[in-house]
């Protein structure tokens, strides 16, 4: 990178200059309210993302006509200002990126930038915090005591203790969380920080408990630098793939530490809006008693993974032997010398098979549609670890950078930063992925080779984290099935083979990984079919493939943002999503609860209803 000397004698890089001549003229042309000026700054087909600080949304806008109409619509208010460069800005093959903090009436930002050639590629702008609410941290952190001695004053845990038992029945809170998964508890650590009183609902006995529950051999998929909860961190030796338990237990500690206003043991039966008083009804039993909450926003947290999909095979009931949905599947029992058929061919389905097979069984893998392998190793090393790696914090890419940065190329561009990725991918393990083909895998790279994480955002499923179980197919050990599966018989599962009476895999026991259904059906089964139907699909955001129809919709569907009911939200995700997004559906939360006017650009139009 080459320095010129600027007027003030310091030195500035190319990328600093051609940086600060961008935002010098951007900024200008905000103050003055020419949107035209600002949106001519971006490339024609350029990208600006924002995360509520402009448009109280979570909104991409997609070519200049898009970035003008938005700020016609919203210049006024959000009123910009203070744009600079928060460091230095760096530059590579001719693109140069820039982190840059900036303001606006109500908040404090903070974008990442790409120019070429002098004009924005892709903006990120998202809200930090809300000016006068910040969090009171560092230097503004509560003293926790006053140094005056008065009789009768409290302890903390007497304070503690009274607030336990009249909260959510002498003082209602402002926002319910059903679900108490570790999306829950991350969203409820952020509002107790913004002093947002919020109560979490979970149906299990302790926090956690939705890690625990799962088959005994799971470890997370996603290694530590992904995965840590918001404020506090792993430390330092925790294990790359944390075992669910480990997850479980801290997440119970976490919920413990953070203070969170946490209701285990307690079923969330019904929600309906009460139109007069402008709030929620939510009928919950808390260990066997049954009380309503009145919350002004209820929030769904129950779980991308949440809600089991069992196709109906016809014959199911008929089986003689036992069968589970994957969720259901703990690992426990004797399973020596037992015929176990797994239907699927995602993670549950390679990492269930990989149980039984440890444990003596004879397992049939049965794949019903091609799936994508990535090798755990070389997802960590090609598509994570440049962000979410030892080397990535060594070069300076904290969490919050990385999050960022992972934001910061718009879903229209991701899958052309993810095909190189997989190509990358394909080339290292081809002879994986050969004798994987030869043992009659059916593989994919996704329907335009983007990989896994395209696929998980576009429909939550369709791939496996090799960590061991493709060797034990490759080897014959699992034994593999293809086709559909047409019936269960009190002994088998058929699938067709395209012969008449189809093929027979004698069975003593199935699991059926066969996925989840969509979040939506929560909503069906706790307030009613027509605010499902109102709030609309949830997840994908329209790349028109499989299992995520069109149109574009540019964002998650209904996720972290507001939905077409009002005071309803929706958050979850994995642990990376429900770290980096909390913040923004808090802040959300918090701007309400303060009574600012938090206009939503352009409300997300329902498509499909699940
Ligand atoms: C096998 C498997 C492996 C996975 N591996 C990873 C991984 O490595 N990394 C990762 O980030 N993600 C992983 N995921 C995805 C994982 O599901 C999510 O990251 C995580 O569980 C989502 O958290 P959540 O809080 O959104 O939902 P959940 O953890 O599903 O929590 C939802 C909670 O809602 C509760 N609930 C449901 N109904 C009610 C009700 N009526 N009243 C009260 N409470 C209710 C449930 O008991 C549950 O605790 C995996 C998922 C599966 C199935």
């Amino acid at each position: 990178m080459t320095e010129t000397a600027t007027a003030a004698g310091t030195r500035a890089s190319d990328a600093d200059t051609a940086v600060g001549t961008w935002l010098a003229s951007f900024g200008e042309a905000l103050s003055r309210g020419d949107a035209e000026g600002a949106a001519d700054l971006f490339e024609v087909d350029g990208y600006w993302r924002d995360f509520v600080a402009f448009t109280w949304n979570l909104k991409t806008l997609e070519g200049r006509d898009e970035i003008r109409r938005m700020l016609d619509a919203r210049l006024d208010d959000v009123a910009p200002s203070g744009w600079h460069l928060d460091e230095p800005a760096t530059e590579t093959d001719g693109v140069v990126e820039a982190w840059v903090v900036f303001e606006t009436a109500v908040a404090r930002g903070w974008a990442h930038l790409r120019l070429r050639d002098g004009k924005a590629w892709t903006l990120l702008t998202t809200m930090q915090e809300l000016k006068g609410f910040e969090e009171r941290r560092g230097a503004a952190r509560e003293t926790g005591v006053e140094h005056v001695i008065t009789r009768g004053r409290k302890s903390w845990l007497e304070r503690k203790e009274e607030h336990a038992r009249t909260f959510g029945r002498e003082e209602q809170p402002y926002v319910v969380i059903v679900g108490g998964g570790q999306g829950g508890i991350g969203l409820a650590a952020r509002l107790k920080r913004l002093g947002v009183p919020a109560i979490v609902i979970e149906r299990n006995e302790r926090p956690g408990d939705s890690w625990r529950k799962r088959y005994k051999s799971l470890h997370l998929h996603d290694p530590v630098w992904y995965d840590h909860l918001p404020y506090l961190p792993f430390p330092d030796d925790w294990p790359v793939f944390a075992a669910k338990d480990k997850i479980g237990d801290w997440l119970e500690h976490y919920t413990a530490l953070m203070e969170l206003d946490y209701w285990s043991g307690t079923e969330c039966l019904r929600a309906d809006f009460d139109d007069d008083g402008g709030t929620w009804r939510v009928r919950v039993n808390r260990r066997g008693e049954e009380l309503e909450l009145r919350p002004t926003h209820l929030v769904f947290a129950l779980g991308v993974s949440g809600y089991p999909n069992v196709p109906d095979f016809p014959g199911r009931d008929d089986f003689a032997g036992e069968q589970w949905h994957s969720s259901q599947f703990t690992g426990e029992g004797d399973f020596e010398g037992r015929r176990a058929v797994v239907i699927g061919s995602n993670n549950s389905a390679h990492d269930i098979c990989a149980a039984l097979w440890e444990k003596g069984a004879q397992v049939t893998m049965v794949q019903r549609s091609s799936t994508h392998i990535s090798r755990s190793e070389s997802l960590m090393s090609l598509a994570l670890g440049p962000l979410y790696s030892e080397e990535a914090l060594a070069n300076g890419v904290t969490t919050e950078k990385a999050d960022m940065l992972f934001a910061s190329w718009p879903y229209r561009l991701l899958p052309g930063a993810q095909v190189p990725v997989y190509e990358q991918m394909a080339e290292r393990d081809a002879e994986f992925y050969q004798q994987l083909t030869d043992a009659g895998f059916e593989l994919d790279f996704g329907e335009d080779g983007s990989g896994l994480f395209l696929k998980y955002l576009r429909r939550g499923s369709g791939y496996y984290i090799d960590v061991g179980a493709s060797q034990l197919v490759i080897d014959g050990r699992i034994s593999l099935a293809r086709g559909q599966v047409t019936r269960i018989e009190p002994d088998a599962v058929v699938i067709d083979d395209g012969s008449a009476e189809g093929r027979r895999l004698p069975a003593d026991l199935i699991v059926y990984a066969t996925g989840y259904g969509s979040m939506n059906q929560w909503l069906t089964d706790i307030v009613s079919p027509e605010v499902a139907d109102r709030v609309g699909k949830v997840w994908g955001f329209g790349s028109d493939t499989t299992k995520d129809p069109g149109p574009w919709e540019g964002e998650l569907r209904n996720m972290w943002k507001p939905t077409n009911v009002e005071q309803l939200w929706i958050h979850g995700g994995n642990l990376h999503q429900s770290r980096h997004y909390s913040r923004y559906l808090a802040l959300q939360l918090k701007a309400r609860m303060e009574g600012l006017d938090t206009p939503v650009y352009e409300l997300q139009e329902v498509h499909h209803t699940s």
